[in-house]
């Protein structure tokens, strides 16, 4: 099959390499998924190239190549970007103190074959080696007995799978050199709700950077008060082992000083499902808009929740919390997420 015809059945890859054509992106491939005797690449997109030191931004998607969505919010978000650059003199001077890189499809393989593992069965965000501290639910904790079944964690003591190994290493290479990452991983299916998830998913306790988490939530209500995001720990909806973000970030945490805040934006599928039942027949109808305007909503509907990111880690030295507002805003955040609930 011709690269293009093989590219025809990953046309969000198509979309990527038309956009890295056509903008000042600087695109590395990181790595290549073999399949099916095709070569994928996984690329990390820098909007400028990165400059060590300043702030930044990670948006990563389609980890689960079911979830298309995730990676096609973040390809509309290129664009806007490509688009804006030449004009828009406010993003000039943002990316004169920020850094933004996008990871959107993480799992090449996963999404040409339409499935929510990788190509060999493991599903990437059960895959870190990571154990649960309390058991997780049987349905989606993640499972260790055959790749046949979903949410397999595939063989950790060999090591990460090489999408992981490989969104590791990007995350790493960028977050060690600034004083500031926030990363926004971009999934969808669970709820009827948007969900902004944070680490960790493995434990019910605390994260230690809950402080600054708190801090951003409140920044985030009281700048956009009518936003309808759930923005909690994962814990709070439910436990799995081997979730890579609560590793990335232990990791990270325990070899840096800087500081990195990992996100997760869940996109309430089951709202599509439920204005659109005929969906349900449909694998792919149940991770994604399928009526053409629900989808260009969805495109839309979280460029300001971007926008917000971006702006929030340029400026975090202003609402990052000093000092003595150290421990209060964490038990705030404690009170707020661990203790309230019924
Ligand atoms: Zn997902």
């Amino acid at each position: 099959m011709s690269k293009r015809r093989t590219r025809n059945r990953l046309p969000e890859l198509l979309q990527l390499e038309g956009l890295i054509e056509r903008s000042n992106f600087k695109a590395n491939q990181e790595t290549f998924i073999e399949l099916q005797g095709h070569s994928f690449p996984l690329y990390s997109v820098e909007v400028r190239p990165f400059k060590p030191g300043l702030p930044t931004v990670i948006f990563t998607g389609g980890v689960h190549g079911i979830e298309r969505i995730g990676a096609q919010v973040l390809l509309a978000y290129m664009d806007v970007l490509a688009s804006k650059i030449p004009w828009d003199s406010t993003l000039q001077h943002q990316l004169d103190a920020l850094n933004i890189v996008f990871v959107p499809i993480v799992n090449p393989g996963g999404m040409y074959l339409n499935t929510r593992a990788n190509p060999k069965g493991v599903d990437l965000m059960r895959n870190a080696p990571i154990e649960a501290e309390i058991n997780p639910p049987i349905f989606g904790g993640g499972q260790r007995i055959s790749a046949k079944l979903p949410w397999y964690c595939g063989d950790t003591k060999h090591g990460l799978e090489l999408e992981n190994q490989t969104l590791m290493n990007v995350v790493e290479r960028y977050a060690q050199q600034s004083p500031f990452t926030i990363t926004l991983d971009c999934h969808s299916g669970f709820g009827l709700r948007d969900h902004l998830w944070f680490p960790y998913a493995y434990r019910k306790r605390p994260i230690a950077v809950l402080d600054k988490l708190y801090a951003l939530k409140l920044l985030f209500d009281c700048t956009y008060p009518h936003h309808e995001y759930v923005f909690e720990p994962q814990s709070l909806s439910y436990i799995t082992h081997g979730d890579l973000w609560d590793y990335i970030y232990k990791r990270h945490k325990n070899a840096n000083e800087s500081v990195l805040l990992p996100l997760t934006l869940e996109m309430g599928s089951w709202n599509w499902v439920k204005k659109h039942p005929i969906q349900l027949l449909s694998f792919t109808g149940l991770f994604n808009p399928i009526v053409p305007h629900r989808q260009r909503r969805v495109l839309r509907r979280h460029l300001i929740l971007f926008d917000f990111v971006c702006s929030a880690a340029i400026a975090y030295k202003k609402w990052i919390p000093k000092q003595k507002q150290t421990r209060q805003m964490f038990q705030a955040g404690k009170q707020y997420w661990y203790k309230s609930r019924p």
